[in-house]
């Protein structure tokens, strides 16, 4: 999939050989730059907007969040398409509701209808587990294989910790990766460090993957 991409857009490393631009429709990455904090700021500029996305109101600039559309919850990546302006009340509120369930949530004003709502939503996420599905529009996960994947730094050990059991756990109940891992076009990986540490030691071959065509890495 392509990400959608401002005209201009700049982002600063940790120094001045690290650094990603946007080049003629490219986000063209130099160096290692930190990849999340990378698209929130790309989302910021995009949304170009201080107005909640589901309530409407004008948000002072300190206190913006970026909320997650598809949640994190279901595989929703963070990537500046899936990513809006939202108030610290809406976010907090929508939590891991998908945006039909939150505007759901909206129509109902009774305390019990609103609980009664919010036990569906967990009943529905554990039914998309167990299918071992994605919310997530259909063109935006494909299965690559393991082998092809890049990752540049492989240090084993370092990375079983809290992050890795989860992921553990989360295989062991459901048979899936709990998130697509994000990488660009030759496969090199942006996120899902933990989760490939992970599918070679229990050795997948495939994983889900969210591919950026539009992002290129020189190192
Ligand atoms: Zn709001």
């Amino acid at each position: 999939m392509n990400i959608v991409l401002p005209e201009k857009f700049y982002f600063k490393g940790a120094s001045r050989e690290n650094f990603a631009r946007v080049e003629n429709g490219y986000l063209v990455i130099r160096g290692t730059v930190p990849f999340k904090k990378m698209m929130y700021d790309l989302a910021y500029k995009i949304s170009g907007t201080t107005k909640c996305f589901y309530c409407g109101k004008t948000i002072s600039k300190g206190k913006l969040t970026l909320d997650h559309m598809y949640p994190l919850d279901l595989g929703g990546p963070t990537i500046p398409d899936n990513m809006v302006p939202a108030c610290s009340k809406c976010n907090s509120e929508k939590s891991n509701m998908t945006c039909a369930q939150y505007k759901e949530f909206h129509l109902i004003r009774d305390h019990k209808e609103r609980r009664i709502l919010k036990r569906n939503v967990n009943e529905y996420h554990e039914t998309m587990r167990r299918k071992r599905i994605y919310e997530l529009p259909k063109n935006w996960v494909t299965d690559i294989a393991l082998s092809t994947v890049i990752v540049e730094l492989f240090f084993k050990e370092k990375f079983k910790g809290t992050k890795y059991n989860n992921i553990k756990r989360f295989y062991e109940n459901y048979g899936f990766l709990q998130k697509p891992i994000i990488v660009n076009k030759n496969h090199y990986l942006f996120n899902g460090f933990t989760e490939i540490v992970f599918a070679r030691e229990i050795g997948l071959q495939k994983v889900p993957a969210i591919v950026l065509d539009n992002v290129k890495v020189i190192l």
